[in-house]
């Protein structure tokens, strides 16, 4: 069931908090044990969903949140050896939101470590599998919370984004999410990878499942210094299914960079946006060649200062034995952290070093800002922006991949996140082993209510259950 369509019969008394708790408790049953998208389960889902504020939006709807967000009482890993023991003493703003609106919360969903990666495979504790075939992978590092959403074992759920972790695993696992513009929804009680960069957005299996969970946790918050101070919009009650008269561009060079069978996704479902009223064309935005090492150096720089606090004194795992503050420190690091999350230290650190830092960090900046103004040129010309969210097909598990082919398949997103821009993922298509295709509708700053327009009118058009 969708969360608009069980809201309707909540409110009409049809069904009851505890019928869906139950539904969502009967999938984590039978399908947990091979998908595993949880680190922790909540046991209380029906006592949640017996005392949920009755009258909230979204009362009695059972969410999925990733485990680098804060949840008071409720161990939060951010999928990390390091922060195996932890239990926040307060809820993450969005949190907040969703238990103020009558949301239960289902459980702590894995994620790579601190979120750096893109399948899954970096979390210190287990391995997601792709509901829709689980020889393939669910995509990363949100992909515990797609793979729960896709599974029935949460009605909703929320990731986090950096340079894609929403949008891939959303594409992965054949759902809907967005991430929206940068400050938009607060950042605080998220474990920070890169300040400049996470966002953190809603997971659904419907566009108007999104819309509502981005509704509720939107809006300006004074905890975090980031957040937007603007008027808050209505998404749900805005949605209107229709492109006509819009003008949307399809990015050459991201096309250029994908597998044939997305290339083909795309340009059908850019075909579709033109038979549905829409003015399409092929654009260009030449600096996303730069995309890919920007955003690895600056995340990476980011992360190696944001993870500077795990000093193992104030919080945080610790090593037994140790001689010294500094002994303790280095060996509770190196146990602690897994190869990925040191691989990005190091290469944060080494171009944030004096001697390197004008000519890593400081030109990493200079290609962010001319990425930046190429959206912005565009979207002097166009509402939207079409591309694949990832250019390549559902990697199948366990496949041994170089670091940087790994990277370099973050390009379409990864863009998108150095502008700051809103962009969702929306399914458009399979591929010849049946793993889903995810379409990317980017939109300017702020623009979300038309890219969740376009995105329903796509969903509604019937296109995206191929
Ligand atoms: N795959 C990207 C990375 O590893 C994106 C991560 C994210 O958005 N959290 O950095």
């Amino acid at each position: 069931m969708k969360i608009y369509e069980a809201i309707t019969l909540l409110e009409k008394g049809e069904i009851s908090p505890l019928e869906i708790a139950e539904e969502v408790i009967g999938a984590i049953k039978t399908r947990e044990c091979d998908i595993k998208a949880y680190i922790t389960l909540c046991d209380d889902i029906r006592e949640q969903s017996q005392n949920a504020v009755r009258g909230g939006r979204m009362w009695g709807i059972p969410i999925a949140v990733k485990d680098n967000i804060c949840t008071k009482g409720l161990r939060t890993t951010a999928g990390s050896r390091m922060l195996g023991g932890f239990v926040p003493p307060y809820d993450a703003t969005v949190v907040k939101r969703l238990k103020e609106n009558g949301a239960v919360i289902a459980g702590k969903t894995n994620m790579d470590e601190f979120g750096m990666g893109s399948d899954s495979r970096y979390s210190a504790y287990k391995v997601t599998s792709n509901p829709v075939n689980g020889l393939y992978v669910p995509g990363g590092s949100s992909g515990g919370s797609a793979a729960a959403v896709k599974a029935g074992m949460a009605m909703g759920a929320l990731g986090t984004d950096t340079g894609g972790s929403i949008r891939q695993p959303a594409a992965f696992c054949g759902i809907y999410a967005l991430k929206p513009t940068y400050s938009l929804v607060s950042r605080f009680g998220l474990i920070a990878f890169a300040s400049s960069l996470d966002c953190i957005g809603a997971m659904g299996n419907s566009v108007k499942d999104v819309a509502i969970m981005t509704d509720v946790i939107s809006g300006y918050d004074e905890k975090d210094a980031t957040s937007a101070n603007r008027v808050k919009e209505a998404y749900f009650e805005n949605l209107t299914p229709s492109v006509k008269g819009m003008r949307i561009g399809v990015c050459k060079e991201f096309l250029a960079e994908a597998s044939p069978c997305v290339k083909e996704a795309i340009l059908k479902a850019a075909k579709r946006y033109e038979e549905m009223g829409a003015f399409v064309e092929e654009c260009s935005i030449d600096a996303v060649r730069y995309a890919v090492s920007s955003y690895y150096i600056i995340s990476s720089c980011e992360a190696s200062s944001n993870l500077a606090r795990y000093d193992s004194v104030r919080f945080g795992y610790r090593t037994e034995n140790y001689e010294s503050y500094e002994d303790m420190c280095i060996k509770s690091r190196s146990e602690a952290f897994g190869e990925e999350v040191k691989r990005r230290i190091l290469l944060g650190t080494y171009a944030l070093s004096e001697e390197n830092y004008d000519l890593y960090y400081m030109k990493a900046r200079i290609a962010r800002k001319k990425i930046k103004d190429g959206f912005k040129a565009l979207f002097e010309k166009y509402d939207l922006i079409i591309s694949p969210v990832s250019p390549a097909k559902v990697p199948k598990a366990g496949e041994n991949c170089e670091v940087d082919e790994i990277y370099e398949k973050d390009v379409c997103t990864a863009s998108v996140s150095l502008a700051g821009l809103p962009a969702m993922s929306v399914p458009c298509g399979s591929d010849e082993n049946g793993l889903p295709i995810g379409m990317q509708i980017i939109g300017d700053m702020f623009k979300e209510q038309i890219v969740l327009n376009a995105s329903l009118c796509y969903e509604e058009g019937g296109f995206c259950n191929v």
